[in-house]
């Protein structure tokens, strides 16, 4: 008999009731290390007494008012990215694969408004993850998640990741953008080389084509600065976030330039709940603790002694794990034994990481974890491993 809850997932036997700061806590009181975050969506932890406070302070005024209204909240927030980004406009979505639906939408609507409806190819790449809308699995392409869901929106190229020579011959009349994650996170955490980021930039503006990033994960201070792409020095024409940008509240947005927004008239697009008061008080939260230079100091220094601990896990286990990689706070252990079981074993010494694809833990801690936490999530990944190697 189906459950009640549709079983799409394989869920891990534990059921939390409470969250403090890095910590998960179940009914009887076990608590868990969490280095996942919710996927990178717990940025600033549980239970952040600031975003408590802004979200309680909301609930108390006010919820819904739909998009027929002024929402201040909705624009604090996007004058906030506005300040602190490349971009001039927002739209607010309620999770990731929408902002991949608008970002897909805007990018052909761009040629459309200038003549050129026939432009409306999307270039990406193997192992991506832009979540599981139409538009979302189309881009990703991967027989995983397009498999039986008959026919997809058409309109992507795929194209191998890190074949760089792949790309130039790829782009014709029809390309309307490139869409990458700075950063793969599912795929494994992945990281863009900065200078194939900068070619890609130069590659679409010399084919006079959009560049759209996909921060859903990568973004939010995650890896060390606001947005994963400042570290290539690069701007995109437009950009999805979501994940750690509600710091649990259930929020995305797509950022542009003008330019790359311009199709974009009223009544082209909307959202019931995108942008409500809720989200957006939280967002604006988040968004001030996160996108402050002193924090983002912190992330990196806390990121180096991570990273430097974890190469010091890996060779004392050697069987159990090859290399680590990624970003800032966005790890990812590529393992030899199976990683699954190595998600298994931290579950039984307490401690929460993610599995992702290529074989690889992921390790997405709260950006405010502390330097002992830190200490503690080794000797736990250590104990985990001895597990997996006995
Ligand atoms: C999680 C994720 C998405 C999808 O976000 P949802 O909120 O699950 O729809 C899209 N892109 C990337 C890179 C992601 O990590």
């Amino acid at each position: 008999m189906i459950t009640s809850v549709l079983p799409t997932y394989n869920r891990a036997p534990l059921t939390f009731v409470k969250g403090e700061g890095a910590w998960l806590i179940e009914a009887d009181g076990r608590r868990f290390l969490d280095l996942g975050a919710g996927i990178a969506v717990n940025a600033l932890g549980h239970a952040h007494p600031a975003l408590t406070q802004a979200l309680t302070d909301q609930a108390g005024a006010l919820w819904h008012t739909s998009n027929l209204y002024h929402i201040p909240q909705q624009q604090a927030l996007a004058d906030k990215l506005v300040d602190a980004t490349f971009a001039d406009t927002v739209f607010f979505t309620n999770s990731g694969t929408e902002a991949c639906e608008l970002a897909v939408k805007m990018a052909r609507k761009y040629w459309y408004d200038k003549g050129r409806p026939d432009k409306v190819d999307i270039i990406t790449f193997s192992g991506s993850f832009h979540g599981r809308s139409s538009a979302g699995i189309a881009a990703a392409g991967s027989e995983k998640m397009t498999k039986g869901f008959g026919p997809l929106l058409p309109g992507f190229t795929h194209l191998a990741f890190g074949d760089h020579d792949a790309i130039a011959p790829a782009i014709t009349d029809q390309t309307a953008a490139i869409l990458i994650e700075p950063v793969q996170g599912e795929g494994g955490i992945i990281p863009v080389p900065d200078q194939c980021l900068k070619g890609l930039r130069d590659l679409c503006d010399e084919k006079g084509i959009l560049l759209i990033l996909d921060e859903v994960q990568c973004g939010v201070g995650r890896t060390g600065k606001l947005f994963a792409h400042e570290w290539a020095g690069i701007e995109p024409d437009i950009m999805m976030v979501a994940k750690g940008i509600g710091g649990g509240f259930p929020l995305g947005a797509v950022l542009a330039t003008e330019d790359a927004a311009s199709g974009m008239t009223a009544g082209t697009h909307g959202s019931t709940y995108g942008g409500n008061p809720l989200g957006c008080a939280v967002g604006c939260a988040v968004l001030d603790i996160v996108s402050d230079a002193a924090f983002l100091a912190e992330v990196n220094r806390k990121a180096g002694r991570l990273r430097q601990k974890l190469e010091g896990l890996i060779a004392a286990h050697p069987d159990v794990f090859e290399k680590v990689r990624g970003a800032g706070l966005m790890l990812g252990i590529k393992c030899k034994a199976t990683c699954g079981d190595v998600v298994s074993a931290g579950y039984a010494h307490n401690v929460i990481t993610v599995p992702a694809a290529d074989n690889t833990v992921r390790l997405l801690p709260p950006l405010n974890i502390t330097d002992e936490e830190i200490g503690e999530a080794i000797t736990r990944l250590d104990a985990a491993a001895q597990a997996v190697a006995a």
